[in-house]
C-alpha cells in the first residue's frame, strides 16, 4: 500500500519536473555546426531567423514563402553565395540590401535569405570568395533561377556592406 502511494508520488514529481524543465520554444540546434541558435526575438534581436549566425547554413523548411514551414524536405541548405536584393522601380530595377543564397543539399532548391545583424561577417566573406569558383553548372543553375550571383567585381560593395565603409586611401 505504501509502495503504491510512493509510486504515485514519484510519478507526480516526474511529471511536474518534466513540465518545469521543458525548454521554451526559443531556438534550435544548427543541423550543420550544432551550435544552439536563439530565435526568440527579444534575446536575439532578429526577426524570423532562418539560418545559423555562426556557419550560416539553413534548413529546407519553407515551401511557398519565408516562414510558412510547409516544406516536407527538411534537409540542410548550404550557403553558396551572395546576391543583392532586386528592387523594382518604375524606371528599371536597382539593387538593394545584400542577401544570402542557400541551396538545399537534398532537392537542390535555391532560396534567397535576409542577412541578420549577428551573422558572422567573416564567414559571409568566405562564402562570397568560394562562390567565385563555383562550377559552371552550379553557376548556370543560379542564373537560370533569376538570381544575380555576385561577381569578383562586387568585392568593394560586399566589403562595404559587411564591414562598413572603407576609408578611402589618399594617394
Ligand atoms: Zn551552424
Ligand atoms: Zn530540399
Amino acid at each position: 500500500m505504501n509502495t503504491r502511494l510512493y509510486q504515485q508520488k514519484t510519478n507526480f514529481t516526474r511529471n511536474h519536473t518534466d513540465r518545469s524543465n521543458r525548454i521554451a520554444d526559443d531556438g534550435f540546434r544548427c543541423a550543420h555546426c550544432h551550435s544552439y541558435v536563439y530565435t526568440n526575438q527579444i534575446i536575439s534581436g532578429v526577426v524570423n531567423r532562418n539560418h545559423c549566425p555562426y556557419c550560416l547554413w539553413s534548413r529546407h523548411l519553407d515551401l511557398f514563402q519565408p516562414g510558412d514551414r510547409l516544406a516536407a524536405c527538411m534537409a540542410i541548405m548550404q550557403p553558396i553565395g551572395l546576391t543583392f536584393k532586386k528592387i523594382h522601380k518604375k524606371y528599371g530595377s536597382q539593387f538593394g540590401e545584400m542577401m544570402l543564397i542557400h541551396q538545399c543539399r537534398d532537392c537542390g532548391k535555391l532560396s534567397i535569405n535576409r542577412i541578420a545583424a549577428d551573422d558572422d561577417a567573416q564567414r559571409m566573406l568566405e562564402i562570397y570568395e568560394s562562390s567565385l569558383s563555383l562550377q559552371p553548372a552550379a553557376r548556370q543553375r543560379i542564373v537560370e533561377s533569376g538570381v544575380h550571383l555576385l561577381e569578383a567585381s562586387d568585392l568593394d560593395s560586399v566589403r562595404a556592406q559587411l564591414f562598413g565603409r572603407r576609408t578611402s586611401i589618399v594617394e
